[in-house]
């Protein structure tokens, strides 16, 4: 015993080989696996802490979303990592419940251990808590509201749940409408029911202005100029050429040795270059084009033929931008000029260049696919800006949910409490120890409402104790945390609803992360595979 005691803990996976086995193997992992929920576990709610993450090089971030933070922090520990994991999954999943994914698995950790003290065997808890997963998913289900898409006032609710807290109060309501609004517009009616391609959805940041000052276009937005001073700045029925590859000669072409004796060889040089430029400008005028966004560089001589012909150029654009315009626009990306045609044309009803905050933009609007939309987010700085994208993100994501399922239910830890309660009662149909693993699932998803009565102020056990009680009384279904004025309160009245597929992804994310966790008895610290050789003391020992 003393020798397992005095074992180093693997926490880092570095020279040579070490292991850890049985009991402190686990005790190891959860330990990591809670300090990372706790990390997070203050940014919960609206009146949750922001956290500030500093890098290497300096570079801060603040943020309140636990998936960036997760993100963002440095994290090494294997167990560490399955936590950054799943709040990845929830972020890709469901777009937000990322903080309350890892709570979860963290207090699941956390009463599993008390269960392994007191002598259950991990595969015990593994299959209680798996029973209570499941029955915890399904509880939801029944216990969630229907949502119709027409029900603009819900999903603004839905939109200003997820955003409360990431950005400042007062612009919430008009960024909740401008989510709500431009889903509705990307939104499709099919056969097989509604499709919301969040891709459609582009978000622009520009310092500058307030957030209220934020708005939906219809159309694309670029972060960039028009090339040169002479092209036209407002294009009307414009005809859209897309390019990835360079208005410009190749250096090679160009660099290779020349030697030129006299000027007349120069000049020849120098004439042959502009032609070829001129013959590139000339494809483009020739397939009709009357704007043009280019991926690469756009060569001096070219913008002033481009400017000549009246065309409008924009260059160095993103290649995600260059994919946006051309599903908005109908456009065609095209690599060699000479295969440029009439038909790869793209259209928009008005191009045009604005300037924003000081910077011009160039604004594609009335595109033939109207269900391309841009969200152009104002802001005082850049850390509101990158905050408030965040907030417009976890919208997004939550009210195309709520769409998506139908369903939603209410936040503040209600949800949670409601699951719990009928959680216990499941748990004494099952019996036996796993019992106890059922209901230690129920404890731990009480750790939402405790957590947001820790940021409200409010005595944590008092709140558990009273929402448990009224709970199980008639109107007691929606009874959660009201942050704002540190008392309990009914979460519909106070419109915090949240789309069903968060909560039940949260929970079985949790659910999985811990389950993972508890299975592992062993510890083996591996070398990297992609040095190929194992590390200098490992390779001494086995000499
Ligand atoms: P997550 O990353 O899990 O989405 P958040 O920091 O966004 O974490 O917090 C979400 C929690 O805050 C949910 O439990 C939600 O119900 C709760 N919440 C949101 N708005 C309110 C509110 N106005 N009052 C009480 N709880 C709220
Ligand atoms: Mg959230």
């Amino acid at each position: 015993m003393v020798q397992e005691t005095n074992q180093k803990p693997v926490i880092f996976l570095s020279e040579g080989t070490k292991r850890t086995r049985g009991r402190d193997a686990q005790a190891i992992n959860i330990l990591v696996a809670k300090a990372v929920a706790e990390a997070v576990k203050t940014t919960l709610g609206p009146k949750g802490m922001d956290k500030m993450i500093v890098d290497e090089l300096g570079d801060v971030i603040i943020s309140n979303d636990g998936a960036t933070i997760l993100e963002e922090m440095d994290v090494e520990h294997p167990a560490a990592k399955m936590l950054v994991e799943i709040a990845k999954t929830q972020d890709e999943e469901v777009g937000d419940g990322t903080t309350t994914a890892v709570v979860i698995a963290g207090a699941l950790l956390e009463r599993a251990e008390k269960l392994l003290d007191d002598g259950i065997h991990p595969s015990v808890i593994v299959k209680g808590y798996r029973l209570a997963s499941r029955k915890a998913r399904e509880i939801a289900t029944q216990v969630a509201d229907k949502i119709s898409i027409d029900d603009k006032a819900m999903l603004k609710n839905i939109a200003m749940t997820a955003m409360t807290g990431k950005s400042g109060a007062e612009a919430e309501e008009s960024l909740a409408t401008i989510v709500v609004n431009a889903i509705m517009q990307v939104a499709e009616h099919t056969k097989e029911g509604i499709v919301i391609d969040k891709d459609m959805i582009k978000l622009e940041k520009k310092e500058g202005a307030t957030l209220s000052d934020s708005q939906l276009i219809n159309g694309i937005v670029i972060d960039k100029e028009i090339v040169h001073a002479d092209m036209p700045k407002r294009i009307e029925r414009a005809k859209i050429a897309l390019v990835d590859s360079a208005l410009e000669i190749k250096e090679t072409e160009t660099d290779a040795e020349i030697s030129i004796s006299d000027p007349e060889q120069l000049q020849a040089f120098i004439d042959k270059e502009e032609a070829m430029l001129k013959d590139m400008v000339d494809q483009i005028k020739k397939a009709g084009a009357n704007v043009v966004f280019c991926q690469k560089g756009i060569d001096d001589i070219a913008q002033h033929f481009l400017a000549k012909a009246g065309i409008a150029a924009v260059r160095r654009v993103k290649k995600s931008d260059m994919e946006k315009l051309a599903k908005a626009t109908g456009a065609r990306i095209i690599t060699r000029l000479k295969d440029l045609n009439k038909e790869d044309l793209g259209f928009a009803k008005l191009v045009q260049e604005k300037k924003i905050g000081g910077d011009a933009m160039v604004f594609v609007e009335g595109c033939r696919n109207p269900k391309s939309v841009t969200i152009l987010i104002r802001g005082g700085s850049e850390h509101i800006v990158d905050e408030a994208e965040r907030a417009v993100n976890d919208a997004i994501g939550t009210v195309t949910a709520a769409i998506k399922s139908g369903k939603i239910v209410t936040g503040g830890g209600s949800i949670e409490m409601e699951i719990a309660m009928k959680l216990r009662d499941y748990a004494t149909t099952i019996g036996g120890r796993e019992q106890l693993a059922i209901e230690s699932f129920a404890d731990a998803l009480e750790v939402i409402p405790r957590a947001l009565a820790e940021t409200a102020g409010m005595d944590p056990i008092d709140t558990i104790v009273e929402l448990r009680a009224k709970h199980r009384g008639k109107d007691g279904k929606y009874l959660g945390v009201d942050v704002y004025r540190g008392k309990l309160a009914d979460m519909s009245k106070l419109k915090v609803i949240e789309p069903l597929t968060v909560k039940t992804q949260a929970i079985a994310s949790g659910a999985e992360v811990a389950e993972m966790i508890l299975r592992i008895d062993d510890i083996i610290a591996g070398s990297a595979k992609s040095k190929g050789k194992g590390s200098p003391s490992e390779s001494s020992e086995f000499e």
